[in-house]
């Protein structure tokens, strides 16, 4: 990651430049900010800058041996501590055994991660995760092996406010003597609840959230529609993920719908050779995504079933959805959904979910939906 990949925070990264150059790198450095501000980018970015061996006046070079490292987060001299829960396979859980899940998810996201995005990746979503003393123990093991690779040996401590307290000890310890020619970074997004003694060892880089401007630039260029994107940064704060969930929100939601026009026509229609098409196309999809888009199918027969029961109440659908579930006379959904096959094309739903989730075979699943739609459609 290079500090032309880190969106904004011109000011911070002059900042961390001017140590490498005037020589006088802290060894203990707390980069503190609220979520989605880029602190793990901006720790990831000016270490690869200190250990690149063509770095340049303000940026790494982005292609030497230790810069290619860098980039995949395999340099032999990075090392990472985040917190970690109990799951099926790993009894006692420290972070090395999940090293690789670690590694796609930030080089997927450019360094751009929330706590919440790390529980998902390991599947932890429900449980609370910590850094714990095994992971601090793992760490000193490793460090006092001499680096042999890259001028400065890296610890990267993600969200160092789930250390648990019986782990700050050893943490404080190292701090207190570090290995030579050694740089902790640690990462926080809440200063009040990190350690007392570990804050008071680090030199704190406050980083603030995003500038607009520079928030803006950097969305613009990563969604086809610009429209929304004032409203994003608006309501987000400076947070980039933040932003970014809700453009990717809208046009989930905007995609849903064209799809769920499109189905529910090819199904009526029983277009065999178009339904392949669009089934081969849903299919591409993740699962997480396939599912997704039933759970909105099954919220939309649903809705349909409120407006022919004469539940008008009930009924919450924007302008898109409405366009083509109560439309114009003639061209309406909700007539083809009553009483009599609401509950059957739901439980035929229900079912695709329920083998989608069990890895089924995504094509064969939404094209036996579609012909079973096809037919339930038709009940009266
Ligand atoms: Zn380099």
């Amino acid at each position: 990651m290079k500090f032309s990949d880190v969106i904004g925070q011109n000011t911070t990264k002059l900042r961390l430049i001017k140590t490498v150059k005037e020589n006088r790198v802290s060894h203990a450095q707390l980069f503190l900010g609220q979520e989605g501000c880029g602190k793990l980018a901006l720790a990831l970015a000016y270490t690869q800058f200190i250990n690149c061996t063509k770095r340049n006046d303000n940026d790494s070079c982005g292609i030497c041996p230790s810069c290619i490292k860098y980039n995949k987060l395999i340099h032999p001299d990075l090392h990472f501590i985040y917190p970690t829960s109990k799951t099926q396979q790993h009894d006692k859980p420290v972070s090395t055994d999940f090293v690789a899940k670690w590694r796609e998810l930030i080089v997927e996201n450019n360094g751009y991660i929330s706590l919440a995005d790390w529980y998902e990746k390991i599947g932890i979503e429900k449980k609370q995760a910590i850094i714990n003393a095994n992971d601090c123990n793992n760490i000193i093991k490793t460090l006092s092996y001499r680096s042999y690779e890259a001028d400065y040996q890296v610890v990267i401590i993600w969200m160092v406010e789930k250390l648990f307290h019986a782990a700050a000890p050893k943490l404080l310890k190292i701090l207190e003597e570090p290995p030579d020619k050694t740089l902790f970074l640690l990462i926080s997004e809440n200063q009040e609840q990190v350690i007392k003694t570990i804050l008071s060892r680090t030199q704190i880089i406050k980083i603030p959230g995003i500038d607009d401007e520079e928030l803006t630039a950097r969305l613009v260029s990563e969604f086809p529609e610009p429209g929304p994107v004032n409203d994003a940064v608006k309501i987000s704060n400076g947070n980039y993920l933040e932003a970014k969930q809700h453009l990717l929100k809208l046009e989930e939601g905007e995609l849903n719908i064209q799809w769920f026009t499109k189905w529910m026509r090819l199904c009526f229609g029983n277009r065999v050779a178009d339904t392949l098409d669009f089934v081969n196309e849903i299919s591409k999809l993740g699962r997480d995504r396939q599912k997704s888009f039933l759970i909105y199918t099954l919220r939309l027969i649903r809705q349909s079933l409120f407006i022919s029961t004469g539940n008008d109440g009930l009924v919450k659908l924007n302008k898109g959805e409405s366009d083509f579930i109560i439309g114009k006379e003639g061209k309406r959904f909700y007539p083809f959904i009553n009483l009599q096959n609401a509950g059957l094309i739901s439980d035929e739903i229900n079912n695709s979910i329920y083998h989608i989730e069990r890895n089924g075979n995504a094509s064969i699943i939404f094209l036996d939906i579609s012909l079973k739609l096809g037919s339930l459609l038709r009940i009266k």
